[in-house]
């Protein structure tokens, strides 16, 4: 749409404002995920008239999309939980240790049940512009199907992973397979017994897919580009011993999520959480290995350096090398497993159940493909390097355009006809991940230059939920209109964010979180890395300062 259409229009909608035609909220959240339901949640028990809009026919965000087999939580299902209701922790059993897809979907349906969300949520409705009504100090949303709103504030709580990634493959069409992404995974029952499968991709999804099918399927072919790096979750029911601890000691235990790093309880204290540089060669071995034991995510955190110090790294990859060659007994395809190109921790680090042992099953091969690129698709499967292979389902795991592709994708407008698309052309730019200079009253939930992805989600976005419902509760005591990001405190932050990735390894993977799985997608850290402990922290200061970095109107 032209500028002058697009004035034109919002022209148009500002009479529509004055005659009172349109509905008016306080605030319109967009997504129904989890931040999106504690976001409505949490303005609704404010008095707010508030409303959602979700895309998909239910709640529950990425685990209402990702329903592919194997799809898990790689965060301990007792702590990748809201906080914010120790009632609700009493109420709900999860059943292991890393909870999988259902009954994280289960969760979310529950809690939108229990807090009475569900009628002040749209359904199937995806928003497609998000304009800024500068008369009016009011956002104007419209769907895809013509629905239109006014809001004073404007939640983007769209998730940093939701807009999957799909390359177009040549020849893709002529297949006469079933072809699925994980992220957009079909809500029928899609069936594997004894069929060829394929999976494309060797990250997060595609290794919990390829391990969750490999029993079923009559043949699976794993199509690895590069190697990623993957931890045993040593996953588990949970016991009734184990819910009673985590309840008796619930808001201690909640409060150290809220001090720590990760938004994972860890043990920091500087006499225990070392550097591996400052350790004996068997203290680094007797470290890791206890970690390896303990599994998940935490075992990159083994050593206070890991991502610093490029001898502790490679000591800490090695080990897993080590580990994945004592697992698969094929040495070709034991080579091709370990053979990363980034260092450990510098791309998001896999939890598994098992994928490594998948490849000593007579009907599980690996296909390289930086030696046997995927050419095109043919009638009946694909043909990679040389060879033709013939499939009947193909799982495609390519990651999504992560923590820029929602928030672009929702056509946000800001005051003096600003696009977002082009404030960003060069690179995501925000102050505290939370909020944009040019565009009043918007903020997004775990937005680029937060801790985000960096974190367990659920301590990143409860933190932002309850900043944003401070700051509305603020003022609106005050009765202030308008606030707003200021240019040189955003500048400042993204330019700090940058910063402290410098004199780190991060900057020698090619990730998603610096945006390097996208084609065209400028190359920018979209994480903040220096803890969700230091980040709540600034975000109180700011807050309890009067918001610094804001204007208020
Ligand atoms: P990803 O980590 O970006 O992995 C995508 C995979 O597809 C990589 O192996 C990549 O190869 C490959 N690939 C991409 N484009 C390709 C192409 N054109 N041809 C061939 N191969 C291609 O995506 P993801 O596995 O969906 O995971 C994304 C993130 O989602 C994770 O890092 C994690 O944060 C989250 N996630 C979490 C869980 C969980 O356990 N809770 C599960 C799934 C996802 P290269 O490595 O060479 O780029």
């Amino acid at each position: 749409m032209s500028r002058t259409s697009d004035l034109n229009r919002k022209n148009e909608t500002a009479a529509k404002t004055d005659a009172g035609s349109l509905e008016t909220f306080d605030v319109a959240v967009v997504g129904a995920g989890f931040s999106g339901l504690y976001m409505l949640h949490k303005a609704r028990r404010m008095g707010l008239a508030a409303v959602a809009f979700e895309t998909g026919d239910d709640v529950g965000g990425t685990w209402y999309w990702n329903r592919y087999p194997g799809a898990r939580c790689d965060v301990e299902s007792l702590f990748y939980s809201y906080s914010f209701d120790r009632k609700l922790a009493e109420d709900w059993d999860w059943t292991e240790r890393y909870a999988a897809q259902p009954e994280i979907l289960e969760y979310a349906r529950h809690v939108c049940e229990r807090y009475g969300l569900r009628p002040f949520i749209r359904f199937n409705s995806k928003i497609s512009s998000v304009d800024f009504i500068d008369t009016d100090d009011v956002w104007r949303l419209e769907t895809t199907s013509g629905e239109v709103v006014l809001a004073q504030f404007v939640v983007m709580a769209t998730g940093p992973l939701s807009v999957p990634k799909k390359p177009h493959f040549k020849g893709e069409e002529r297949f006469r397979g079933e072809m699925y992404h994980t992220g957009l995974w079909p809500h029928h029952d899609v069936s594997f017994d004894g069929k060829r499968v394929a999976v494309i991709g060797s990250g997060a999804s595609g290794i919990q897919a390829a391990t969750a099918v490999s029993p079923v399927a009559g043949s699976l072919h794993v199509f690895q580009r590069g190697a990623h790096y993957s931890i045993p979750a040593w996953n588990r029911p949970l016991t009734d011993a184990d819910r009673t601890v985590f309840r008796e000691n619930f808001e201690d235990l909640m409060a150290k999520r809220r001090q720590s790093f990760m938004g994972i309880i860890l043990d920091t204290n500087p006499a225990t959480f070392r550097k591996g540089c400052n350790l004996s060669t068997e203290d680094r071995h007797a470290q890791l290995e206890s970690r390896w034991n303990h599994g998940g995510l935490l075992f990159n955190m083994a050593f206070s350096d890991t991502t610093l110090n490029a001898e502790t790294n490679f000591e800490i990859a090695e080990f897993v090398r080590n580990k994945i060659r004592l697992i698969v007994r094929d040495p070709e395809t034991a080579d091709t497993l370990c053979s990363m190109h980034f260092p450990i921790g510098t791309k998001r680090t896999c939890v598994d159940t098992g994928y490594y042992e998948i490849y000593n099953r007579p009907n599980v091969h690996l296909v390289d493909t930086r030696k046997t690129p995927v050419r095109e698709f043919t009638d009946d499967g694909l043909v990679a390097g040389d060879r033709e292979h013939a499939f009947d389902v193909v799982i495609v795991a390519t990651g999504f355009d992560a923590m820029t592709g929602a928030l672009l994708a929702a056509g946000i407008t800001g005051r003096d006809g600003r696009k977002l698309a082009d404030e960003w052309k060069d690179g995501a730019s925000t102050y505290l991940g939370l909020a944009m200079s040019g565009f009043p009253n918007l903020f997004t939930i775990t937005g680029p230059g937060s801790p985000s992805v960096f974190t367990n989600m659920f301590a990143s976005f409860e933190l932002h939920v309850e900043w944003i419902a401070d700051c509305i509760g603020y003022m609106r005591r005050r009765n202030h209109r308008r606030i707003e990001a200021d240019r040189h405190a955003q500048d400042n932050w993204t330019s700090g964010v940058t910063e402290l990735i410098e004199d780190t390894l991060y900057p020698q993977a090619d990730s998603w979180w610096i945006g390097a799985n996208v084609a065209g997608k400028p190359r920018r850290f979209l994480a903040f890395t220096a803890g969700h402990k230091d980040y709540s922290d600034i975000c109180r200061n700011v807050m309890d300062n009067g918001y610094t970095g804001f204007n208020l109107n």
